[in-house]
């Protein structure tokens, strides 16, 4: 039996045999059949889309990869109000998404209060909430748990210190992993995951990430490979492989077959079919943008994004054709993951 005919019946692989995997294309073949497969088996062939709203690219913090940090003095600011994002909702949910994705850059414009009324007044509309708006305090996460906020995705962006001290000035990685701690305990289903291909990143420190992933049991995982973007200190790096990114993911869904896993955003920006590529590699979960006009642009984590010029609507239809092209369809149900439905999370 070949390592990854184990991997699917067993969900387990050693770091060795991860290290094995990730440092060779031998496999790659087979990784991406049985990651579908696994998808297949254990989630079916219908894609959740999720509306994806960038609500303010105001961020206080200054990782090193990110156009968004607070000293890449070249981006023009810009925050939503709360009228206007839930009026963005709205209109998202007459286009068909069951679940609004609120993401930010992290600060404290927004009071709590304020923050409280916007998920309130999304989840009155029947959509769930996914909040990536970054570490906060347990009240604050307990806040938006009580306000209704179902979901929240918080990526660790690497399990190795070192490099996270490196990337990360002035935060402290033990926090994030306690945030994630509390999120799972105040019952948020609970996603993380990794920028793959990172300056100084190595093989094993990825197959740590994996293995970190299974060991937590969260319910969903993104992965997307790391971009390099000229307003940043990494400016002169280059950027991670699409296929290295593919393959942590494919490896994420053997080992963590009930998961959502998004085709990311990033992994189209580096291959034009990346997420059609991702969806038949692993991947049940489409993230498209939801915000609109000129905000679209001034999200700009990274050089390249997709579907600048863009309507939400347009985007809909058209990743709905794409994904009708590979004989898939769209979910109609709110999203979850069968993991947290599997581990009696939902309500
Ligand atoms: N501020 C929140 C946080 O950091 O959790 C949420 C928004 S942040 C922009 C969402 C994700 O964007 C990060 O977790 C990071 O992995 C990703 N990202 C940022 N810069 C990137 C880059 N240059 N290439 C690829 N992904 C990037
Ligand atoms: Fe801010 Fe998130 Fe970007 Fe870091 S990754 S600079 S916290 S928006």
């Amino acid at each position: 039996m070949s390592v990854i005919q184990k991997a699917f019946l067993t969900n387990s692989l050693t770091h060795k045999e991860i290290v094995g995997i990730l440092s060779s294309d031998e496999y790659n073949d087979s990784l991406f059949s049985y990651a579908n497969l696994a998808r297949k088996e254990h989630n079916g062939d219908d894609v959740h889309l999720k509306g994806l709203l960038e609500f303010s690219n105001i961020c206080s913090k200054n990782c090193h990869y990110c156009g968004l940090r607070r000293q890449n003095k070249s981006l023009k600011r810009y925050r939503l109000k709360p009228k206007e994002i839930i009026s963005l909702a709205e209109k998202a949910i007459s286009y068909g998404y069951k679940t609004i994705v609120l993401q930010s850059g992290e600060s404290n414009i927004y009071g709590i209060d304020e923050f409280c009324h916007v998920i309130k007044s999304i989840r009155k509309m029947g959509a769930h909430v996914t909040l990536s708006i970054g570490e906060k305090s347990e009240e604050e996460y307990l806040a938006y748990k009580n306000a209704g906020a179902n979901r929240y995705l918080l990526r660790i962006e690497t399990t190795d210190e070192e490099l996270y001290k490196k990337l990360h000035p002035s935060m402290s990685h033990q926090n994030r992993f306690e945030c994630l701690k509390v999120l799972k305990k105040l019952g948020y289903e609970t996603g993380s995951g990794s920028l793959v291909g990172l300056p100084g990143q190595s093989i094993s420190s990825l197959a740590d990430d994996i293995l970190f992933f299974q060991k937590s049991g969260f319910d969903m995982i993104g992965i997307g490979p790391f971009i390099s973007n000229e307003n940043t200190p990494l400016r002169s790096e280059k950027n991670g492989s699409f296929y290295m990114a593919l393959k942590v993911m494919a490896i994420i869904r053997l080992l963590m077959p009930k998961i959502n896993i998004p085709a990311s955003t990033a992994m189209e920006t580096l291959d034009k079919n990346g997420r059609v590529i991702a969806l038949q590699s692993g991947a049940n979960v489409v993230m498209p943008v939801i915000t609109e006009g000129e905000h679209r642009s001034l999200y700009r984590l990274y050089p390249g994004k997709i579907c600048l010029d863009d309507t939400p609507s347009h985007c809909r239809l058209c990743i709905s054709g794409k994904i009708r092209s590979i004989g898939r369809g769209v979910s109609l149900t709110n999203g979850d993951s069968n993991n947290f439905i599997y581990r009696g999370g939902a309500a």
